[in-house]
């Protein structure tokens, strides 16, 4: 695992920014999926599992990085997928790193610690882990990226799924006592995460949660993202997905287009990997 993650100084357009590369963390194992994962594989293994067993949709980064991570750190691995049964490329590499994979409906995936009962009670080797790796595990991981930064920087900015990385990164400038601005942004709608950073962060003011920039909902781009997401990896070299870094850093350009954000301030992105996903949404692509 290349740890800490290096950080890229970029030129897009006419920004100058800093980028954390999680994503170079591992080829599969990639970004905040790792961060998320990290304790929990201690966990397991001071447990003496040897079975993790978790949950995801068919495009799922987290069952990607978790087949890979179990490979690599001896476990074995399952995971229910979300919907009738199909193929694709993320799928095909959790195959190869030997997950093994069932497919269940979308009204029995409701119901997670069920389908993991129906058929793990008895398997005192199995190891139930959330989808996306969400939880206290999750979060502590996701601070580590604070703590790796060797500068300062007036904002940081992150994109948000459940919202536990941004929840960690926030805890993380907390705990060693940062001048930078969170600006967290949320991929999905309706993900109130306004009402859990309030919760967690009552007398909190240094973050800021940018809610117009989910496309229409997860995984919903419009072909200004996708020329934007184009853009973005031709003229940097970084890879990138629409789903969740194409939105962040579309974020980024707009707030400081429109004078919501100060160019001239140093800014960080954090790179949170699932750059793979990127393949799922090449009938969008036009070249
Ligand atoms: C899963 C994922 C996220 C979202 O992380 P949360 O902790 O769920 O908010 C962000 N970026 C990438 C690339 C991801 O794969």
């Amino acid at each position: 695992m290349r740890i800490p993650s290096p950080v890229d100084k970029i030129k897009f357009r006419d920004l100058e920014i800093s980028v954390k590369r999680d994503d170079l963390i591992d080829p599969y194992i990639s970004g905040n999926k790792w961060r998320k994962l990290k304790y929990t594989l201690e966990e397991a293994k001071r447990k003496d599992k040897k079975l993790l067993v978790s949950f995801g949709g068919p495009y799922s980064n987290h069952l990607l990085a978790l087949a890979a991570a179990a490979a690599k750190f001896g476990f074995k691995s399952y995971a229910f997928v979300r919907g009738e049964q199909v193929d694709n490329i993320q799928l095909t590499l959790c195959k190869l790193f030997g997950m093994q994979l069932h497919f269940v409906s979308r009204e029995a995936y409701h119901n997670k610690k069920l389908l993991f009962e129906e058929s793990f009670a008895y398997n005192e080797a199995a190891y139930f882990i959330d989808e996306g790796g969400a939880g206290e595990n999750g979060r502590l991981g996701c601070e580590e990226i604070i703590a790796e930064l060797t500068e300062d920087y007036a904002h940081i900015f992150c994109a948000a799924g459940t919202g536990t990385s941004a929840l960690g990164i926030f805890h993380g400038i907390l705990r060693h006592k940062l001048s930078s601005k969170l600006h967290v942004v949320p991929v999905l709608k309706n993900l109130k995460l306004k009402e859990v950073f309030s919760n967690h962060f009552p007398t909190a003011v240094n973050y800021i949660i940018h809610e117009s920039y989910h496309f229409g909902g997860y995984a919903k781009v419009n072909s200004e993202l996708i020329e934007f997401t184009q853009e973005f990896i031709r003229s940097t070299g970084i890879l990138i997905d629409p789903v969740y870094m194409g939105k962040l850093l579309y974020a980024v350009v707009n707030l400081t287009c429109t004078g919501q954000l100060n160019a001239d301030q140093k800014i960080l992105i954090i790179h949170s990997g699932g750059a793979l996903g990127t393949l799922g949404f090449s009938e969008h692509f036009k070249f």
